[in-house]
Parts: structure tokens; C-alpha cells; sequence
């Protein structure tokens, strides 16, 4: 297609994470493709083009399942500042004239790997700014003023944690350096955006390496203020463990092709702020502990969403996994039978197990009393279900009980978070 656009008098560059990650031998995830044709042309030249945004029109091209995008240089767009269409009105030559663009097309680019230009004309890589040296020596590297460009998007601060992870690379000492303290510029940004991003730093088995540096640059704390809350309060706590934990955990199943879900990603990165939460609406408000429970879940859940979008597709069922939680603490004995059977059976007991191994005491040993009973067959689970409903393990002792009805919170409130 870089072929067909190229005959017909344009041109068209390979350009960002495809040339990027083939120069470095990794396979790609998509290619991009920047032109100076305008998108009412390509749509002319190619009948499997479709021109999608409204802002930024874009072509997408489809190849079967694939989708290739094309752009076209950005000084070609209406909304053009005054210093890039000033300098487009020197020098009329085609030829100026097209690379002008293509140094515009760069600058507006965030890292200098990813302003990498691969054309097909002569086959021969352009790089902006440094950009093959710093690949060559694995450094992320901001185009132009640190500052000026996290300011521009904070989001970049974020890109730059991710390929530093993904790419094994360090970020420049110049491109580091401004970031703790714009960090908290990450609190403006749209929550749906920010959705995705979280996606692309913990769901591509980098989780644990990308929250360390996150935490490191101050980076998690705009997106995570509630659990940040917990952790700062007690650095060693059940919350900061529960987030280690999380992350390993989401690797390790991204490693092993199992899938993962942001609706048990967040149950459990929220479970300690949760608790908390319930605690102080049964202390303010007199609820159970269970009913507390639940008017916890609404309000922990929606505060998330103000920087995180949480779609409600993932969302509803975080709930049900900490409404599982409570029950899974109660239904051992022969109720397992029924409770296994649920659904949302297995995220439940796998967040239980994550409790188990941050906790250890109480809930460890809960924990361990299902590992048991799930791993058992059929027989052995009867045996298991009689041995504890005859009443002699703590948890009966410590569980929450159904007919304590009043204030049974400070008896509960967890000793150390
Ligand atoms: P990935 O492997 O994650 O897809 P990528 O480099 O392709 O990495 P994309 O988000 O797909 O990243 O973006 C494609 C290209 O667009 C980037 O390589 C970069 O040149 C440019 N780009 C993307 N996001 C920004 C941004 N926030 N600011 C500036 N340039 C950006
Ligand atoms: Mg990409």
C-alpha cells in the first residue's frame, strides 16, 4: 500500500512503534502510516479505506483482519499553528516542501524511537532528532522541552514508564528528570483515556515493573488516590502487599496466556479501601457490617471512575467478586457445594487467595480451607465440608456473624492498614 500511494506522486512513510520495534527485532503490534496525501485522496486510490475521527481525520485501511492507519502529515490539517504554516510558506519546492512536513509530522511526535520514519522510495530510515543513536542505546528520549511536552499531554509521562519497561530501555536523565513533579498533572486528564492507558501499562506482562516505577516517579497516586491513601498511611501494609501481589499475579497469568480481566483487577486493587470504607459507614452510620459492605462498594467503585473510567461491563462484576468475598468467609462446610457453582465463583476465590497470602491469619487460613476443597474430588470435597462444619475452626469465631446486628464494626476493624 506504501507502493500504490508512492506511484501515484505521494509520499509515504512507515513510521512510531512498527519501525521501531522492527529495528529493535521485536514484532510489531501495528504499523502507522504518515503521508502527504489527504484523506479525501487516499480514500480515491484505495477502495478498503474507511476515513474515521473528526478531529483528526484519519484513513484506516483493512487488509483482511488487519487495520492500517494512515495519517497525513499534520501541517496539512486546517488546525495548523501559526509557526509550523508560517515556515510551510517558505520555500515552495516539492521537495523542501515535503520535508518540512516531515520534520513537523516528528516534533509533534513524543519520543525519538518513535519518530522513526522507514521510506519506501529508497528504503532507507529517517530518524528525527537522534532517534536510531538513542535506540541503539536504549534510551528514551523526549523531542524538544521535557517540560513543555508533559505539559502538552501528561499522558507521555506514563508512555515513557511503559516503553522504558516494554522496551527495556532507560529514560535520559533530561526526560526523567521534570517528572515527579508534573506527576500530578495526570489528575486532569479524561478518565476514559486513562482507562486505556492502564490497560496497555498492567494487562502486557509488565505490570509489576511498570507499577514499581510508577510508584518511584509519583505516577500512581493521580490514578489510584484511594488505595495511594492506604499505602502511604502504611508503606508495608495489606494494601501496598495486595498491590504487589496483584501485579506478579497479572504477569504471571499474562506469561501463561491465561486471561486476565480489569473486573478482578480492580476488585483487588480496591478490596483494602473498600474495607476501610465499610468500617467507617458501620461505625458512622450503624449498618451491619454487611449492608456497610455493600454502601461501601458503590462509593469506592464510583470514586475510582473520576480518573479511571471503569466501564460498567467490568465494574458490576468487580462488585460481585467483594460481594463473594463476604460469603466465600462464611460458606465453608457443606454450603461450598452451592457457592462453587456461582459464576463469579472463581475470581471471588482467586481475590481469596490473594487475601490469604497479604493477611496470613484469619483469612490465610479461610483461604487455604477452599484451596483444599477446590482441589479435591468429589469424595474427598464431602469429607472436607463435614470435617468443618462441625464448628471447631477459628474462623467461626472471628467470621462476621449473621445475627450480630449492631455496631460490629470496631471489633472488626482490621489492626494494622
Ligand atoms: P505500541 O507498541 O504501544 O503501539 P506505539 O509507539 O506504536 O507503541 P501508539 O500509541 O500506537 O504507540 O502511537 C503511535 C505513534 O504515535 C507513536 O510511536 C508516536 O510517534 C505517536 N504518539 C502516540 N501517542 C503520542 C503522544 N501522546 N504524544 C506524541 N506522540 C504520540
Ligand atoms: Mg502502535
Amino acid at each position: 500500500m506504501l507502493y500504490r500511494l508512492n506511484k501515484s506522486g505521494y509520499k509515504a512513510y512507515l513510521v512510531g512503534g512498527g519501525v521501531r520495534d522492527i529495528l529493535l527485532g521485536l514484532q510489531p503490534k501495528d504499523f502507522d502510516v504518515v503521508t502527504n496525501a489527504t484523506p479525501e485522496d487516499i480514500k480515491k486510490l484505495f477502495r478498503n479505506c474507511r476515513l474515521v475521527g473528526r478531529r483528526f481525520r484519519l484513513a484506516h485501511i483493512v487488509f483482511g483482519r488487519d487495520v492500517i492507519e494512515v495519517a497525513t502529515f499534520r501541517g496539512h490539517h486546517s488546525e495548523t499553528d501559526d509557526k509550523v504554516s508560517k515556515s510551510n510558506a517558505e520555500g515552495r519546492l516539492l521537495r523542501d516542501n515535503v520535508y518540512g512536513e516531515i520534520d513537523e509530522d516528528a516534533e509533534r511526535r513524543d519520543f525519538t524511537i518513535n519518530a522513526l520514519y522507514y521510506d519506501i522510495s529508497d528504503y532507507s530510515i529517517r530518524s528525527y532528532g537522534g532517534g536510531i543513536s538513542d535506540l541503539n542505546a536504549r534510551t528514551i528520549k523526549l523531542i524538544g522541552d521535557p517540560e513543555t511536552r508533559y505539559r502538552e499531554d501528561p499522558v507521555r509521562m506514563l508512555r515513557a514508564v511503559r516503553f522504558a519497561t516494554k522496551l527495556d530501555m532507560q529514560i535520559d536523565a533530561t526526560t526523567a528528570e521534570p517528572i515527579k513533579t508534573l506527576a500530578p498533572l495526570l489528575s486532569d486528564i479524561p478518565a476514559a483515556r486513562m482507562y486505556e492507558e492502564v490497560l496497555k501499562l498492567f494487562f502486557a506482562g509488565k505490570a509489576e515493573e511498570n507499577y514499581q516505577m510508577m510508584q518511584h516517579f509519583g505516577l500512581f497516586a493521580p490514578l489510584f488516590p484511594q488505595v495511594s491513601a492506604l499505602i502511604s498511611e502504611s508503606p508495608k501494609g495489606h494494601a501496598a502487599k495486595m498491590l504487589q501481589a496483584v501485579m506478579r499475579n497479572t504477569d504471571l497469568r499474562v506469561s501463561q496466556d491465561k486471561p486476565v480481566t480489569p473486573a478482578f483487577f480492580y476488585a483487588a486493587i480496591l478490596w483494602y479501601p473498600l474495607k476501610q470504607r465499610a468500617d467507617d459507614i458501620a461505625i458512622e452510620s450503624g449498618l451491619t457490617l454487611y449492608d456497610a459492605h455493600v454502601a461501601a462498594m458503590g462509593d469506592v467503585m464510583e470514586q475510582q471512575c473520576r480518573t479511571i473510567s471503569i466501564p460498567r461491563r467490568f465494574s458490576t462484576p468487580a462488585k460481585d467478586i467483594w460481594q463473594l468475598q463476604l460469603r466465600l468467609e462464611r460458606s465453608q462446610g457443606t454450603r461450598a457445594f452451592k457457592m462453587i457453582e456461582n459464576p463469579k465463583f472463581r475470581a471471588a476465590y482467586d481475590l481469596l487467595l490473594l487475601r490469604g497470602e497479604v493477611e496470613s491469619g484469619n483469612i490465610a487460613k479461610i483461604a487455604d480451607w477452599w484451596k483444599s476443597f477446590v482441589e479435591a474430588d468429589e469424595t474427598e470435597r464431602g469429607e472436607i465440608a463435614k470435617s468443618s462444619s462441625k464448628g471447631s475452626n477459628s474462623r467461626n469465631r472471628n467470621a462476621p456473624q449473621r445475627k450480630r446486628r449492631r455496631k460490629p464494626a470496631a471489633k472488626t476493624k482490621p489492626a494494622a492498614e
